[in-house]
């Protein structure tokens, strides 16, 4: 039973995945990637050159209708499902210090999030799916997202109608935790819930030296500070990670007076809506009381900024059972990190794996100048995107 489960993940739709021999030239079209980066909806020349080589081999690639960003559908030869697969194209404004031969000709500007990868992995995944068009029973849409880290770029592409039918959608983070070969996939929450947080206190301000003539906010914001702490610490269960961040205080502007106005920045980052939402009810609390204490009033900004990143139980179980068959299976090391991929779970259902994309003992972070991903991580970024759509295509059709 146990050998036939494992031979019956080793082939999808007929297709061998280990076998899938990922174009040859894609390293050399990574480093192009690489050497261009450019900012969420301003990647036009990244566009231009994605276009142009689907393009080469036969696709129909649309630009998106927010300018950058595009979609292209390989039909199969068979009647089937639709479904998408989708890699994100925009860089930072990170200056990159890898000292790579290709590193980026953008002054201020690079693939520090190695989104080139997840180009190159998807452009890949195009080009073989392009040529074996027997092995598709449906459609699979290719989409090139643009704008991820301005966490907008998902949004607009729903906005515009692009996943209009598409009735699953498989996407990649490169992580450089783990070494080229290895990917985590599967049920457990990957990526952090983002709430960004403002807090405005409002008193009356007044003379220094005459502090008992007006009310002041900045011993309510300190207390604040401190008490919010408790939340995570107090409040939340020690068996989900929660993170509360105070990332930014403002108030007053001279030594002597009271200022009126001050207040915070911050961040909350999940995996678990309840929890959210019980680090929300705590929040509002801590904050309202403790102003109604020192008698100031107090505006709360909770931004549900973006959902935490999980797959689909059941797609996810069946894509993460395909692995072994192509590449080592990895246990999911969740990341406090946000990903625009969770707009996709509203409308239809997702799939996202992590792709090994470093492992070495010194590697640098995502979104750090000196991040390197290595080139051999595109066959395995390659091969799953493949055996998703395949694999993806096969459960909907069921
Ligand atoms: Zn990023
Ligand atoms: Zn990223």
């Amino acid at each position: 039973m146990a050998e036939e489960r494992k031979a019956a993940s080793e082939v999808i739709s007929g297709t061998r995945i280990a076998d899938v021999e990922p174009d040859a030239g894609l390293a050399h079209i990574r480093h192009l990637l690489h050497q261009h980066p450019e900012l969420g909806f301003h990647e036009t020349w990244t566009t231009t050159t994605l276009s142009r080589l689907l393009a080469d081999r036969g696709l129909e690639p649309r630009t998106l209708p927010s300018g950058t960003g595009l979609v292209a559908d390989i039909a199969g030869t068979r009647p089937g499902p639709l479904v998408a697969l989708r890699s994100d194209i925009d860089g930072l404004p990170v200056a990159e210090e890898t000292g790579l031969e290709f590193a980026s000709q953008n002054r201020g500007r690079m693939h520090a999030c190695g989104h080139d990868l997840h180009m190159t992995g998807l452009l890949g995944a195009a080009f073989w799916l392009a040529s074996h068009r027997d092995a598709i029973a449906g459609t699979v849409r290719i989409l090139f997202q643009p704008a991820e880290e301005t966490g907008r770029g998902a949004r607009s592409v729903i906005d515009d109608g692009v996943l209009e039918g598409v009735q699953a959608i498989a996407g990649i983070h490169n992580n450089p935790d783990y070494a080229p070969g290895e990917i985590a996939v599967g049920l457990e929450p990957m990526m952090a819930g983002c709430v960004k947080l403002r807090v405005d206190l409002h008193a009356q301000g007044t003379h220094a030296g005459y502090p008992q003539s007006g009310t002041g906010p900045l011993e309510a914001l300190a207390s604040i500070i401190l008490s919010l702490q408790t939340i995570v610490s107090r409040n939340v269960t020690p068996f989900h990670p929660v993170v509360l961040s105070v990332t930014e205080v403002h108030g007053g502007s001279v030594w002597n007076v009271v200022p009126a106005e001050a207040g915070l920045l911050g961040t909350v980052r999940y995996f678990h809506k309840q929890d959210s939402e019980l680090v929300e009810r705590r929040f509002r609390r801590i904050v309202d009381s403790t102003a109604a204490a020192y008698g100031i009033t107090a505006d709360v900004v909770w931004d549900d900024f973006q959902d935490p990143v999980v797959s689909d139980p059941s797609l996810g179980a069946a894509v993460a059972a395909d692995v072994p068959g192509y590449a080592q299976l990895a246990p999911i090391r969740p990341s406090m990190a946000g990903e625009d991929f969770c707009e996709y779970s509203k409308v239809t259902r997702t799939v996202f794996a992590f792709v090994g994309s470093n492992g070495g003992p010194d590697h640098h972070d995502l979104h750090s100048p000196r991040m390197v991903v290595l080139d051999e991580a595109i066959a395995p970024a390659v091969r799953f995107y493949v055996a998703a759509a395949l694999r993806l295509l096969e459960e909907l059709a069921s």
